[in-house]
């Protein structure tokens, strides 16, 4: 039988993106993959956590005990060096509940106006839990480095994707595209480390 796996989101871009990236990796074979939305009992569970590892682990363990399932669950976020490590767990909703991309990125540029480009280095970070149901959690954590652009450019992606400029590249997560975000981001380099733990479960 295959591993049963539930991702412990409702949000489809990140199931897609999280699903994109397992099938580059050749294990989808021996999994299923399952998402919140087959479990519409499970009530919204609170980010309250004070870090991303408290945040992705609670999720992770609430949705493996009540599922009896392997679960997957991801906190993720943006730090501004210039700004202690700023919006940090707090990047969804930097410009007040219900923020939209816009109105954060607008709050970020605001803060970072006249800090000179060898001052403007953030890096968005990435923390995987996976959670069994006999109570063990291991986390993995990825990070992307970065510099936060004076204006924004690119219309690909979500989030802060405008902004963030990949210096090897010298283009934003935004202008450079799916595909290319999804082999360096944060979220890849945490994922590949996630593989890793699977391929010795299946
Ligand atoms: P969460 O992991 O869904 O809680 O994401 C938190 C927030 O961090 C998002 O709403 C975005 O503002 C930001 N964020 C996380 N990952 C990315 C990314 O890959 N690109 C742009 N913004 C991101």
């Amino acid at each position: 039988m295959r591993l049963q796996i539930v991702l412990a989101t409702k949000n489809k871009g990140k199931i897609e993106e999280i699903k994109y990236i397992l099938k580059e990796t050749g294990i989808t074979d021996a999994i299923e993959i399952h998402s919140l939305s087959d479990f519409p009992d499970i009530t919204e569970i609170a980010e309250d956590g004070m870090t991303f590892s408290e945040n992705a682990r609670k999720k992770a363990e609430t949705v493996a005990g009540y599922t009896g399932l392997t679960t997957i669950a991801d906190d993720s976020g943006l730090e501004v060096d210039a700004l202690n490590k700023a919006p940090g767990i707090y990047s969804a909703r930097f410009a007040g509940e219900g923020a939209s991309d816009a109105d954060n990125i607008k709050k970020l540029l605001g803060l970072l106006e006249g800090v000179p480009k060898e001052k403007r280095g953030a890096r968005f970070v990435c923390m995987i839990a996976l959670a069994t149901p006999d109570g063990e959690v291991k986390l993995m954590e990825g990070e992307c480095r970065g510099i936060i652009s004076e204006e924004a450019r690119g219309t690909s992606g979500f989030g802060y994707d405008p902004v963030f400029i990949v210096p090897q590249y010298g283009k934003t997560f935004a202008k450079l595209g799916e595909e290319m975000k999804n082999k360096i981001s944060h979220r890849a380099v945490a994922l590949g480390k996630l593989t890793t733990h699977l391929k010795l479960m299946i």
